[in-house]
């Protein structure tokens, strides 16, 4: 038994059913009007879940904001305390901003600047303490995988994923995997566990897009293989991957826990990158790792399209917990999808699919070369 953070009654038993960590501090935070974070995501999740009748309160953990001692497990005491500046005085001086990236290259200052990576970082940690004997847990509002020990980088301040399996390998697991679905690279998680042989990090990304690395021969020292995928990556093409690379690789790692990133900007109407996905692929991974290890924590990441995200996130939790998806979304959940507001393009004119079904249709294809190459060298010279 865990204390809860809050105090009141003990946590759920992420082995008797699925958990669901989140915050209320998603929903009224934006990065800034014109900022691709301008979105809301996690509340979107959250509010599907419970409109679609798929969440029982008893599953639902409010994440604690992770304490100084938890963040400076892995970031640097200096750049926590910038952080913490900058969120109370909403404004960064020009040294704080060239050496930690805090109000500088899109990650802007603003309200909850330090609170709501903290907070992240919390639910993400608790997360994985939950998870020690076993079970799983859904915690969309992590994911911020570029986060730099000592700077922010690419949306992220601090990086919560790094933070959960540093919990696991102090909580002494020895054989864990990571695997980032995102449409960019998980750099930052990757970088912290270089040469490590107890963490294996797999990444399917968007290749030639920020943050330009992830090569498919970037072996981080033997701890990681890459997937840097063309333009265009289709449902069938994901699958190839996941069924002749990347299940296999998890399997021979024998993991006891599977931490998955699953980023929705690898979706189709994503505006910030150029792969197709349908969120089949993502809820096919998702029960395709499931049965590999005891324990796994799945989180968010990526996404700024608040509609595609919100119904790829609240079908993980569906597949988590073995509930099929209807066809077309009751009245409540589509009043969810229809109260959000979507400044892009995309957003002036939606779809009327996007507030009618959780589902999307099938995108299948043909898998190309390079794909079937990708999967082929992740593969090649493994020691036996
Ligand atoms: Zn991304």
């Amino acid at each position: 038994m865990i204390a809860n953070p809050g105090g009141a009654s003990p946590l759920p038993d992420p082995r008797v059913a699925p958990v669901y960590i989140a915050s209320e501090i998603y929903r009224h935070s934006t990065y800034g009007g014109l900022h691709p974070l301008s979105v809301p995501r996690v509340s979107t999740c959250t509010d599907l879940i419970r409109a679609m009748g798929w969440l029982d309160e008893a599953q639902y953990v409010e994440a604690p904001m992770a304490s100084d001692a938890h963040i400076l497990r892995f970031h640097d005491p200096d750049y926590l305390a910038a952080l913490k500046r900058a969120e109370a005085r909403q404004a960064v001086t020009a040294e704080d901003r060239d050496k930690y990236r805090i109000g500088a290259d899109s990650n802007p200052v603003y309200r909850e600047v330090f609170r709501r990576p903290a907070t992240s970082a919390g639910g993400t940690m608790l997360a994985a303490r939950l998870v020690s004997d076993g079970g799983i847990v859904h915690c969309p509002g992590g994911g911020t995988h570029h986060g730099r020990r000592d700077r922010a980088s690419g949306f992220c301040y601090l990086n919560d994923p790094v933070l959960a399996l540093l919990t696991w390998l102090d909580l002494g697991l020895d054989r864990i995997v990571y695997l980032d679905l995102d449409a960019h690279h998980g750099d930052g998680v990757q970088d912290a566990f270089a040469g490590e042989p107890r963490v294996l990090t797999l990444s399917i990304h968007e290749a030639a897009r920020w943050p330009f690395t992830g090569a498919a021969d970037d072996r981080a020292g033997g701890s990681a293989r890459n997937f840097p995928v063309p333009a265009g990556l289709n449902d069938t093409e994901h699958r190839h991957l996941m069924r002749h690379a990347i299940l296999p690789l998890i399997a021979r790692h024998r993991p006891q826990a599977i931490f998955v990133q699953s980023g929705a900007d690898s979706l189709l109407e994503d505006p910030l990158a150029k792969l197709a996905l349908s969120n089949n692929a993502y809820w096919e991974a998702v029960a395709a790792v499931r049965p590999l290890a005891p324990r796994l924590v799945v989180v968010g990441g990526g996404g700024y399209n608040p509609y595609t995200v919100g119904r790829c996130w609240a079908g993980i939790w569906a597949v988590l917990n073995d509930i099929p998806v209807p066809d077309r979304t009751p009245p409540a959940a589509e009043s969810v999808l229809r109260a959000l507001v979507y400044n892009r393009a995309a957003g002036r004119n939606p779809p009327d699919h996007w507030f009618t079904t959780l589902r999307d249709a099938p995108r299948e294809g043909p898998v190309r070369p390079e794909i079937e190459r990708l999967a082929e060298q992740a593969l090649e010279e493994l020691p036996a």
